[in-house]
């Protein structure tokens, strides 16, 4: 028997080998072995079964390990892999190691023994010679030459006393092997998050959650591929539309991925899932994946799917890879989250390889969201994906109240720049009279160079872009970093004329000495990068807000995901504007979702919620639509002016990064690249720049980029992947490709 084998590591090549006659057994397409590759061991995965065409038989070398008895990419996803490979111009080995946990590779969490055992007998010379050099390696050559049998690493090295470099030495120069041996173990991650669990009885389904439940049990029941996207207002009870969902699957003998935002898998989260799941199909384990799990238990989670112990997996981006067998349903909840792309190679998005790998089985993708991203709306509308929706709360609670505040008119009123309105200091009083509570937010995504008029919300924009231009320091310009466009920064608002044009948006900081200084009496807390660096206090954090200890919390939107508070009554938005203003085309689509997931927080108990959002333009579109929830009018409107510039959905983007230390180098070859790109593909792909980034230098680098406008990804990026592989490029020049980005900055 002969095997292609892809090997790991460094490798973008298919080698072959024999299979000696003892491995044969379970050994098939996606096993995980070792191999010999030059005069190292490699792992790899088995990509076929058959000879190689131009090499010649009897040179072939030989398998030296399988390392599970099942194999450790399953047919789809070796599928996927290839797609993946394809499709992001990534390297295939790389791909196999991201969906390949490094414990499954490395063997570090593998519990593994190591064993030592004679290879080579030495003469009596060359012991004699071993004796005067190296000591303690005659020492250990003479215990392991006396035992018939292999003896385990650990326990000869600790009798004997002496390090493992001296082992191998030995095994280095052909004396000694080292064999590796398995200890089967399979567990289940994360069991104590249980401790939490409150054993939730299943909610009886309303209409609207009943329809789309219908439909779905319908598509699994085709047993065909289905693409369905359930819009759901906030509070809509889209979970358990994929709690019913799931438990359809498994009743059926079907797996389940689940995919969640990474900082949705609080541990409630989690415990609720769980205990819901393992009740409604008593004897499943749940198992759970994210990037805190410690290598044994991502380990232990893998070989419980692997092995079909187990037919559930719950998490983030990289779980879209979790070898679940038979898989019949994949779950995308918040599918618009940016944070389901990987930023870096391969750099896929979790959302649309979920999509690819449903089809490789037939299977169905059910994505959720309040605010579906534009991409999987059109989808819907053109009929690509069934479009089911939730537009009520569940009881029918309102949806919260949305006061906008015009902070140039605030501005006025208080004489000077100021952080918190009026509105939202006296809705906070209030909270704290009542004992109810606040959380306020503060927009991440601030982009510090973008130019915002404090007097008049004017901020500049590309004419041939639409996009927000960014201020450039270094010459004292406002670019487009699409196109290039570059001109004269303003000194005073081109608008209004005002000089307040450089407006940078508010720390968290900051905000927490202003929420002091005006309820002093509150319980304050804050979440923002700085404070999260200790573990488990964003858990802790959110345990003393439910139990009730903390009055106001302060944050980023890292806390806006999925959060449900029953007291929370207030919500406050600081600076809405700033994702308005990155440079971005999707800038209006995130500040649109922002301000709908920050509002859902509010008000999702017995009491109805408020929401103050304080702004620079309150007349911009998504915040107009963001008061009434109005998520078809806003996407009709987006979606007109995506068209008329050519974004997506209509188009897809792929952005090439170029880095390097001589900005002159890198002006040129980006320029010399983008001709050849224009003479090759004409008409097919249409250019924008080169251009410098926005963030013009990171680390001593230079920055430029490219941006391409193609009709089809598949159409031209096989063409470009190897263009670029064929071209001449400097050695101190890095560049990136970066299918389907979603941050434009
Ligand atoms: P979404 O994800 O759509 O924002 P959730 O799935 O988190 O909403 O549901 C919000 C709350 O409503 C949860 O506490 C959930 O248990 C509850 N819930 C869901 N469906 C029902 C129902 N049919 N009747 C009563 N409560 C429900
Ligand atoms: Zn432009």
């Amino acid at each position: 028997m002969i095997v292609g084998v892809h090997p790991l590591a460094g490798f973008d090549k298919l080698l072959h080998y024999r299979v000696p006659e003892t491995m044969r057994a379970g050994t098939g397409v996606g096993s995980l072995v070792r191999v010999p590759v030059g005069r190292t061991m490699r792992l790899g995965i088995i990509g076929e079964i058959g000879a190689p065409k131009d090499f010649p038989l009897d040179r072939l070398k030989s398998l030296v390990q399988v390392l599970h008895p099942f194999p450790a990419l399953p047919p789809d996803l070796l599928g996927l892999a290839r797609w993946m490979a394809g499709y992001y111009a990534a390297p295939l080995d790389g791909i196999i190691e991201t969906m390949i946990p490094a414990a499954v590779r490395n063997g570090a969490g593998l519990k593994q023994e190591k064993l030592l055992a004679l290879e080579r007998k030495l003469s009596a010379e060359e012991l004699a010679a071993l004796e005067k050099r190296a000591p303690q390696q005659a020492k250990l050559y003479r215990f392991i030459a006396q035992q018939f049998r292999a003896q385990k690493k650990s326990l000869v090295l600790s009798r004997l006393d002496v390090t493992a470099a001296v082992a191998t030495a030995l095994v280095k120069r052909g004396v000694l092997r080292e064999e590796t041996h398995r200890v089967e173990r399979v567990a289940y991650a994360d069991d104590h998050a249980r401790g939490e669990l409150v054993a939730a009885q299943p909610p009886k389904l309303n209409s609207e959650q009943l329809a789309s439940v219908t439909s779905v049990t319908a598509s699994l029941a085709a047993e065909k591929f289905a693409v369905a996207l359930l819009h759901g207002v906030t509070g809509s009870g889209k979970t358990e539309v994929y709690l019913h969902a799931i438990d359809t699957t498994l009743k059926a003998g079907g797996g389940v991925v689940f995919l969640v935002p990474e900082v949705a898998l609080t541990p409630q989260t989690v415990a609720r899932l769980r205990s819901r799941l393992e009740a409604i199909a008593p004897g499943h384990k749940c198992v759970v994946w994210h990037s805190h799990l410690s290598e044994g238990e991502r380990l232990d989670g893998w070989l419980a799917l692997a092995t079909g112990e187990a037919r559930v997996v719950v998490g983030a981006r990289s779980a879209v890879f979790a070898p679940v067998q038979n898989l019949r349903l994949i779950v995308v909840d918040e599918e618009h989250e940016p944070a389901y792309k990987q930023d870096e190679t391969p750099r896929y998005h979790g959302r649309d390889v979920a999509v690819m790998r449903a089809k490789l089985n037939g299977a169905i993708c059910l994505l959720g969201s309040a605010t579906p991203s534009l991409e999987s709306f059109s989808n819907a509308q053109s009929g690509r994906y069934q479009l089911l929706e939730l537009k009520q709360r569940v009881d029918n609670r309102k949806l919260p109240h949305i006061d906008v505040v015009d902070m140039k008119i605030e501005i006025m009123r208080q004489r000077g720049m100021t952080t918190l309105s009026r509105k939202l200091v006296d809705a906070m009083q209030a909270r704290l009279e009542r004992r109810e509570q606040t959380i306020l937010f503060i927009n991440r995504r601030g982009y510090s160079s973008s130019i915002l008029c404090t007097k008049c919300g004017h901020s500049e924009e590309c004419a041939h872009c639409s996009i927000t231009m960014t201020y450039h320091r270094s010459d004292e310009t406002i670019r487009c970093h699409l196109c290039g466009e570059q001109r004269p920064a303003p000194v005073r608002c081109p608008a209004c004329g005002a000089p307040e044009i450089r407006w940078r948006g508010l720390g968290t900081q900051r905000v927490e000495e202003a929420v002091r200084r005006v309820v002093p009496r509150a319980r304050i807390e804050r979440m923002d990068t700085d404070t999260m660096v200790k573990k488990n206090r964003f858990r802790e954090i959110l345990g003393d807000f439910r139990v009730g200890k903390i009055d106001v919390l302060i944050g980023t939107q890292m806390i806006g995901k999925g959060l449900d508070f029953p007291n929370v009554t207030l919500v406050g938005l600081i600076d809405a504007d700033i994702s308005m203003h990155i440079p971005d085309f999707r800038a209006n689509e995130r500040t649109f979702q922002l301000l709908v997931q920050v509002a859902g927080r509010a008000g999702r108990g017995d009491r109805a919620g408020e929401v103050v959002v304080q702004t620079f333009t309150p007349q911009a579109e998504a915040i107009q639509f963001s008061r009434h929830a109005d998520y078809a009018g806003f996407a009709a409107a987006e979606l007109k002016l995506r068209k008329d510039f050519n974004y997506p959905p209509y188009r897809h983007l792929i952005h090439h990064l170029f880095r390097g230390p001589n900005p002159e180098k890198l002006k040129f070859f980006a320029e010399q690249w983008a001709k050849l790109i224009e003479k090759t593909f004409g008409a097919r792909v249409e250019l924008r720049g080169p251009s410098p980034c926005p963030i013009e230098k990171i680390k001593d680098e230079y920055r430029w980029q490219l941006w391409y406008f193609v009709d089809g990804v598949t159409k031209v990026i096989g063409d470009l992947a190897k263009l670029r592989a064929d071209f001449a490029w400097p050695d101190d020049l890095t560049q990136v490709l970066d299918v389907d980005p979603v941050n434009l900055s």
